[in-house]
């Protein structure tokens, strides 16, 4: 093999949202001459989860790390305008403003409540209201079997993942940080460290630092390093329907069955996670939707909790991939115990799109200072994966 013709200071693999968060938060916190190159295997981004994503955020976790991620998610949102402009043009966010709300029958609510408390304590604003109180506030909900709903008061809502992703590259390559087209076959590691990553093309850079943020092909890219990471990928369909019914204050509502809804443009978006014994480990090319899974699975559902949802029409739908960690579904982030310079941040489990800014700052963080400055997310670190210890979030939507 051709030795390295170039070295970086952080190589980063897969430029989606995390890639772009951590690089930016780099190239801010780096000195001038240091060099951050990210690399890319598909630039069109349009079959990563961030392009696929439903885009939303919530404080509403059981994990305090989450909401303490989230929170700090909604503060880099409504300051993206000012602190992604580049050139004074800002990027195109679309940071939407409106509570999950999430609800809950009888047997479910002593979980909501001691999620709620959690929530509480890490200054979330979030409200549990009883069923007379859902009524009362969302005329257009049937509340038949539900004891109540907690919902988020302010910072939850959603945005255009796809405008966040090319504001934080823009800023980051405004900043010095490269960012180039190419697949990393391979990490080379000698003993407790990684010398350089070698391309599909056969070359080979040398890094001083790695940042492995391949989504769901990450547990691959940990592979060529000798580390099994326990991240697969998981398909999730999203299901876009027009509705006559207005729900006028809906927000991103979490029913008990699994279904959720929220409102996009003129009409809604949709889905329901799969019950576990049908949610088998996917192709990573396998973005089939099931064609009847709308009228069968969906559709009863949204007509039973929004009697005017009964004349929903479909308007169009996608699969995208959770790339999930199959021990707790939290992200793993950091350094393996064994390897000091690469770091992980995978696994994301379907809130990673929300998780990015405050990833990007940890990571940054890791690489400049070697431990966490801001956010305490040791709790997220390979000891719990390694000793089989899971720090299970109970809200998985
Ligand atoms: C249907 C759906 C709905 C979701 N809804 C939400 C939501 O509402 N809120 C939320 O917070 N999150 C949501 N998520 C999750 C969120 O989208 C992801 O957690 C987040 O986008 C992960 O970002 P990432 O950059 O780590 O990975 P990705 O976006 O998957 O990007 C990984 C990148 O790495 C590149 N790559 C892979 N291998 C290599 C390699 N060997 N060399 C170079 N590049 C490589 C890929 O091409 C890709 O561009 C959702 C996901 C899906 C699928």
């Amino acid at each position: 093999m051709s030795p390295p013709r170039e070295r970086f200071d952080v190589v980063i693999v897969g430029g989606a949202v995390v890639g772009s968060s951590a690089a930016l938060f780099l190239a801010e916190a780096l000195p001038p001459a240091a060099r951050v190159l990210v690399l890319e295997a598909d630039p069109s981004y349009t079959r990563c989860a961030t392009t696929r994503s439903l885009a939303s955020i919530r404080h509403q976790f059981s994990t305090p790390e989450n909401v303490r991620m989230s929170m700090f998610g909604t503060q880099f949102l409504r300051q993206a305008h000012e602190r992604l402009a580049v050139g004074g043009e800002p990027p195109l966010i679309g940071f939407v403003e409106r509570g999950y709300l999430f609800l809950a029958t009888a047997p479910g609510w002593p979980v909501l409540a001691s999620n709620h408390a959690v929530q509480r304590a890490e200054g979330a604003e979030v409200a549990l209201l009883d069923a007379a109180e859902l009524s009362r506030r969302f005329p257009w909900l049937n509340t038949d079997g539900l004891a109540g709903g907690s919902l988020g008061l302010a910072g939850e809502g959603w945005l255009d993942a796809h405008g966040l992703m090319n504001g934080l590259q823009r800023k980051a390559r405004s900043l010095g940080v490269q960012m180039r087209h190419a697949r990393v076959a391979q990490l080379v590691r000698q003993g407790r460290r990684i010398s350089a990553v070698v391309l599909a093309d056969g070359n080979r850079i040398a890094c001083g630092q790695v940042i492995n943020a391949a989504g769901i092909a990450a547990a691959a890219v940990a592979r060529s390093a000798g580390i099994e990471l326990p991240v697969q990928a998981r398909k999730r369909c999203v299901f876009h329907f027009s509705s006559p019914e207005r729900a006028p204050g809906c927000g991103l509502v979490i029913d008990p069955t699994g279904l959720y809804f929220r409102p996009e443009g003129p009409g809604f978006l949709c889905g329901i996670a799969p019950p576990e014994n049908e949610d088998p480990p996917c192709d990573a090319a396998d973005f089939d939707v099931p064609p009847d899974w709308f009228e069968t699975r969906l559709w009863p559902l949204l007509a039973a909790r929004v009697p005017g949802f009964e004349a929903a029409r479909l308007l169009s739908s996608w699969a995208g991939h959770y790339d999930v960690n199959v021990l707790d579904h939290n992200v793993i982030l950091g350094a393996h115990p064994e390897v000091d310079n690469l770091l992980f941040a995978n696994g994301f489990s379907g809130h990673g799109l929300q998780q990015s800014p405050a990833v990007g700052r940890a990571l940054m963080e890791l690489v400049v200072h070697g431990a966490y400055r801001s956010l305490d997310l040791s709790a997220f670190g390979w000891q719990r994966v390694i000793e089989g210890r899971p720090l299970r979030e109970l809200n998985v939507v």
